[in-house]
């Protein structure tokens, strides 16, 4: 049995904290704020193995450099003559290229199956009551060019395996005969699930803390000692903490802590934003909104719409243009959901932790012996969660990983 001190409660690291408790170990988690808002909260919930290709795809540098100057853009990366985010944009540039998507499209299928199943397991062999539902996601097009574009990638699902079938007006109208639909087509993806996020969340903590997990909320991690390879303490801006083992799980914040130990972890956060609405919409499988680019999810009593990646530093400002544009999305195709403008102005704002290449950074880096690192998901962080706490805990626990690990090694080279 190890000590864990696991920084970062969000979904990474109250996964990690599950599995590493149910192996034996003593786990402790701290987090800065109250556990309650953030990426792991604002988020889709999707289950979805169907997005195998990565952030980092040929084209999409290209795009975001063009969309730079365009206020209600899906994707935006904001300029900024800062050294870490030159080296990440150079990086992200470098990983933009086919043989990249073909190397990463059955790294991502096979960790999101596996967090599939896992959340399966958990929710038949737990006494949790959140809100999980299995059906699947549509690609709604507006455009040909956009539907030829979503057949290519159902065909490749397929042959990586995956479920996936074109679906025209019509049945888009038998899949969803309660709400009106403005598309000429779309692909299907019938194995993906959804969850809704704060349900999940709720049902973890108080778990974990009747498992005797230790939380300290509102408890920054601001600095590390560490000798010979090994963390000896971390210290939080309230107490010193010891541990055998150490798990960083701080989202968009973990380079600030693993510089300390002379690891340059290249991560940006992408900034995304979601709408809730209560009225009814009649809408019963979650959608993206192919061209728009933003999601669309019926949660358990409210109907969230999700989506900007904003890449500009770390804050939680709101950017109205930019939630507007959810908004209109949201009108565009289902012509009649129009959001109200309080619900515009509850929209809240979470920080995707955005590695150059679209895999997350999961195991330990030659520089020190006793932290894993967990974090990087991006815009899969919620789908790959429970495959990555089985993984975290696999590797302290000095089991065999369930996956390979090379794809997630925080060393690798971009
Ligand atoms: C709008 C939106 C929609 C999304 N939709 C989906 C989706 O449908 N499916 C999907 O798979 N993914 C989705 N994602 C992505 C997913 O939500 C993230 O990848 C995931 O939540 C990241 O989890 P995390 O635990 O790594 O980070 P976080 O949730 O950010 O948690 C990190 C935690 O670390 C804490 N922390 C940071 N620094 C310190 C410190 N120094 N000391 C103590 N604590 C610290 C923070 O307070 C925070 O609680 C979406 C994200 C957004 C924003």
């Amino acid at each position: 049995m190890k000590h864990c001190i696991i920084i970062g409660g969000g979904i990474i690291g109250l996964c990690s904290a599950y599995y590493l408790q149910k192996e034996g170990h003593k786990v402790t988690i701290v987090d800065q704020s109250n556990l309650d808002a953030g990426a792991s909260y604002v988020n889709a919930g999707y289950l979805s193995p169907s997005h195998l290709i990565p952030l980092s795809a040929p084209g999409v540098m290209k795009q975001g450099l063009k969309w730079m100057f365009n206020s209600s853009s899906p994707l935006y990366i904001k300029p900024r003559l800062d050294l870490d985010f030159l080296k990440w944009a150079w990086a992200f540039n470098k990983s933009c290229n086919t043989n990249h998507v073909q190397k990463s499209a059955p790294v991502i299928r096979d960790i999101s199956v596996l967090s599939q199943e896992l959340y399966d397991d958990i929710k038949s062999s737990e006494n949790f009551t959140y809100h999980y539902d299995k059906k699947g996601l549509l690609m709604l097009c507006q455009t040909e060019k956009m539907l030829e574009e979503e057949v290519k990638m159902a065909e490749l699902a397929q042959n990586h395996g995956l479920a996936a079938r074109e679906v025209n007006g019509e049945e888009i109208k038998q899949l969803e005969p309660n709400v009106e639909i403005n598309a000429i087509g779309a692909t299907y993806y019938q194995g993906d699930s959804h969850i809704t996020p704060n349900e999940f969340m709720n049902d973890m903590k108080a778990h974990l803390k009747s498992a005797r997990v230790q939380f300290y909320t509102n408890e920054k991690v601001e600095d590390l000692e560490f000798q010979n390879r090994k963390i000896i303490s971390i210290q939080t801006n309230k107490q010193i903490l010891r541990a055998d083992e150490f798990v960083l799980a701080a989202g968009s914040w973990s380079s600030f802590l693993s510089k300390k130990l002379g690891l340059q972890l290249l991560l940006q956060a992408g900034k995304g934003y979601r709408i809730n609405t209560e009225k009814p919409t009649g809408i019963t499988i979650p959608a993206i909104m192919a061209e728009s680019k933003a999601a669309v999810t019926p949660m358990n009593g409210f109907t969230r719409f999700a989506g900007t990646m904003e890449i500009a530093g770390i804050n939680h400002n709101i950017n109205k243009v930019r939630v507007e544009a959810i908004a209109n999305a949201t009108t565009r195709y289902y012509p009649d959901i129009v959001l109200t403008k309080e619900e515009k102005d509850n929209a809240a704002c979470g920080l995707r932790p955005v590695s150059p290449d679209g895999l997350p950074y999961i195991g330990k880096s030659e520089k020190c012996n006793n932290l894993t690192i967990a974090t990087g998901h991006a815009m899969m962080g919620w789908s790959m969660a429970t495959a990555t706490g089985r993984l975290v805990s696999e590797i302290i626990s000095e089991q065999k990983p369930s996956l390979g690990l090379n794809p997630f090694h925080p060393d690798r080279k971009f």
